[in-house]
Formats: structure tokens, sequence, C-alpha cells
């Protein structure tokens, strides 16, 4: 079998471009083209800063998971980035869905995502989320604390019907930084396995008749790269379905272990491998579960960062370039309103510069942003051309999740567009955000 990263392009592995889209090529005079379009093409027709997208990335992103996991059920975590397109194309591969707002949520449906392949989940769902799961038929709802199910029982109706799990802190510290370390106790996800509010919700859930408790769900953290703490999961979750067939003689058949799979943003950085998480992930389950006397539940997955994150590239037009004292700020026209990632987690990116050729020695700069922050970093401590100037452009790779999905609007610099490429097109997505559509909002006096 062959070992499937969620990075890294075998084309592009010895020339720095490992991180970026497997369709990247070269061109002369130190382009590069993506999906068969030079990225400078993009930033004449579209301006920017702007976001590009490859479609190609996307759907075999989707295609290795189907492939990897051919008896799990493969939902997209949409918050890592959604559109319309986007929406489209992950049904077309036959993935399901995974939303944690109305907003996620209707706008997947309307778009003509089936609702039956879609679950809500979320630490605090407002009634509008609960209403619109209700209203549009979600196939399973994730519950996230005590008082939700009530809440979530009165709203479906004596006479009604819905699928459940039930998210369970399995007590597992794992994830590419703090904020997004949701396997513990301590944070605001889930209900706790040590303290016994899961075992709690467990038997609540089971006295609504209204709620049928499909199965335990758990999500531990992001950017995880090794497999390990998948696998302790999976043992804490099936120890818990073993409790509940002994407590109340009902046999869970979903376990859904989140998403998490961490991926490369610069050239060398680890990636978990998807091969040995699958084949792992399987055996412990298939273990834990004949130890445990229970039948093997259907298992689901939630990848989001590793299906869009490789497939986006930002690109932006370098505005002002100083040098003080031992440091060099390359400042381009974007910044922590399109991506506010390095401010949140510290994350680095390798940016570079397209578009001309180079013969300067590299130096040693910070990609800074255009907004009213000392914070707002995008990479920091990176190899430029030394004769990097106004003007320029500069395009970052991995840049396809929880970018512009966290993208405000801050200093009303507008949200970027999105461009999709693929077969040597372009086409827009999504417009860039324009001092009209403030103002249409802006309806005060
Ligand atoms: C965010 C999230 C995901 C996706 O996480 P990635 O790190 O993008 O794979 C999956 N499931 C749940 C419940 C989440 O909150």
């Amino acid at each position: 079998m062959t070992t499937v990263t969620l990075s890294g392009t075998a084309a592009g592995s010895t020339d720095g471009l490992s991180v970026w889209p497997a369709s990247t090529t070269r061109l002369p005079h130190g382009g590069l083209a993506v999906g068969g379009v030079p990225l400078t093409e993009i930033a004449d027709r579209f301006d920017t800063p702007a976001y590009v997208l490859d479609e190609g990335e996307v759907r075999t992103r989707c295609r290795t998971y189907r492939d990897a996991f051919p008896d799990a059920e493969v939902l997209y975590a949409a918050k890592a980035f959604l559109s319309r397109a986007m929406v489209h194309w992950v049904a077309e591969e036959g993935l399901g869905l995974d939303v944690c707002s109305a907003g996620e949520l209707e706008l997947a449906v309307t778009a003509g995502f089936p609702p039956e392949r879609v679950l809500l989940h979320g630490n605090a769902k407002s009634p509008r989320d609960i209403e619109a799961a209700l209203r549009l038929g979600v196939g399973r709802i994730v519950i996230d604390s005590a008082s939700e199910i009530a809440r979530l029982a009165a709203a479906v109706g004596p006479g009604g019907h819905q699928k459940v799990l039930v998210r369970i802190v399995p007590g597992i510290s794992a994830g590419g930084h703090e904020k997004i370390r949701t396997g513990t106790d301590g944070q605001k996800f889930g209900l706790s396995l040590t303290d016994g509010s899961a075992q709690h919700a467990v038997t609540r859930i089971l006295g609504q008749p209204q709620l049928e408790l499909v199965g335990l769900h758990c999500h531990i953290g992001s950017q995880i790269t090794e497999v390990k703490p998948y696998l302790t999961a999976v043992r804490r979750a099936v120890g818990l379905m073993a409790r509940i067939r002994d407590a109340h003689g009902v046999t869970l058949p979903e376990l859904d272990m989140g998403g998490g799979h961490g991926i490369a943003y610069c050239p060398g950085e680890p990636a978990l491998d998807l091969t040995a998480l699958a084949g792992r992930l399987r055996a412990e389950l298939v273990e834990s579960c004949a130890a445990a006397g229970l039948p093997v539940p259907r298992l689901a997955i939630e990848p989001g960062r590793a299906i869009a994150g490789p497939a986006g590239i930002a690109l932006y037009r370098v505005l002002a370039v100083k040098r003080t004292g031992e440091r060099v700020f390359v400042a381009v026209d974007g910044g922590m309103s399109d991506n506010p990632r390095p401010a949140l987690y510290g994350v680095r990116y390798a940016p570079r510069l397209i578009g001309r050729p180079s013969a300067a020695v590299p130096c040693t700069a910070t990609v800074v942003g255009r907004h009213c922050e000392a914070g707002d970093v995008l990479a920091a401590d990176v190899e430029l051309p030394a004769d990097v100037r106004p003007g320029d452009l500069l395009a970052v790779p991995v840049a396809g999740a929880y970018q512009l999905s966290m993208a405000s609007g801050y200093n009303l610099v507008g949200r970027p567009p999105v461009v999709a490429v693929g077969g040597g097109a372009a086409r827009l997505l999504m417009r860039r955000e324009t001092l009209d559509d403030f103002r249409r909002r802006d309806v005060g006096d």
C-alpha cells in the first residue's frame, strides 16, 4: 500500500513546492501556475489580495479520504471554508458535511446538499440553529451540554424524531496549539467522561423518546500530527459504549471521531499520515470492541483543514518594505482581516515571491499586513529575495482553511475574492467585499 500523507506533492517535493497543490507548475521568470492558471494572471484579473482554490486538489483530497476510509463516513468540516462551489464538490465526491451554525447549514442545503448527510454540532446552539436543523431535516445533531437535551426534545416535539450523538471529552491533550485542544477537561466543548457528565447525559437522552441516541462523538483537537491520541480516544469511547450497554442494554451503532488531521504549512513540517491513521484506527476499534463484546460501530470522521487547507493559496501585493535595524518588514495589502491564524495561534507560513525572477541573495524578512495592530504579522522570519520591493507579488500556500472563514471586517479593508482554478481556467466563486457592502449593512444615521 502506498503511503498517503495529507500534504506534499510528489512533483514538487524536490524544489520547495512540497506544500503546494499537486497541480502547481513552474513557469519561466519565477512564475507559478496552479490548476493550469498562472498566479500572476489571477492577480491581474481579480486584483489582490485574492484567494485561489484548486478544485482538483479539493476533490483529490476528498477521494483520498474515501479511499483510505472505505468503511467510514467522511464528513467535511464546513467551518474550514465554505462556499456553494465547495458544497457541490464535497457532495459530488460523496462526503457528508459537518456544520456548526444555521448559517453554514442553510448555505449548504440551499446549495443542494442533502440534509440527511449533514451533522450539526456546537457547544452553544442558538434557537435559530436548532430550528433550522429541524426544519431542514439534518441527519444528526451532536449534544454538547446537559441543558440542551430537554430543549432539543421540546423543539422536536412529542411526535417527532431526531438522531443525536453525544460529544464526549475523552481526556486527551492533542493539537497544534492550546487554543485548538478540545480533548481535555477544562475547556468548553463536550461532556466529560471523568466526572460522569457524559454518562449522565446519555441517561437523560435515553429518557427522551423523540431523541434517538445513535452514537458517541469526539473531536480531540486540531492540527494533530500523531495517530496515537486518536487510538486512545477510540479506546475510551468504546469503554463508554460498553458501560452504556451494561447500564441501559443499548448498543450504539455509530462512533464519530471528529477531525483535527494535521497538515504541513511549510516544507519539512510533519503531517498526519492518513494511511496509518486509517489502518490503526480501524484495528484499534475492532480490537476494543472485541474485548468489550460489542459489535464494531460505523465510524465517522470529520476532516476540515486537511481537505481545504492545502488547496488554497493567498495572493498579496507588497505595498511597503521597511528596513529597521536588523529587521526587514514586508507589508502586504492583506493581513489579519483575511488570515487571523498567525495572531491567534502563532503559526508559520512559507510565502514566496512570484511573478518576477530574482537573483538576489535571500534575506530574513517578516511579512506583515496592513492593519493597525503590531501583531498583524502574516509570516515571521521567512526567507525572501533581498531585493523584495513594493509592487512584488507574494503567494502563500496552504491558505485554504480557517483563513477566509475566520475573516473579519477590520479596518473596512473588505474580504478578498475567492477564485477557483482547474483545467487551465479561473472562475470567481466569491467576489471581493466592497465599500458598498459595508454601507448597505450600516442602516443607522
Ligand atoms: C473543527 C472541527 C472539525 C474539523 O477540524 P479540522 O482540524 O479542520 O480537521 C471536525 N469536527 C468538529 C466537531 C470540529 O469542531
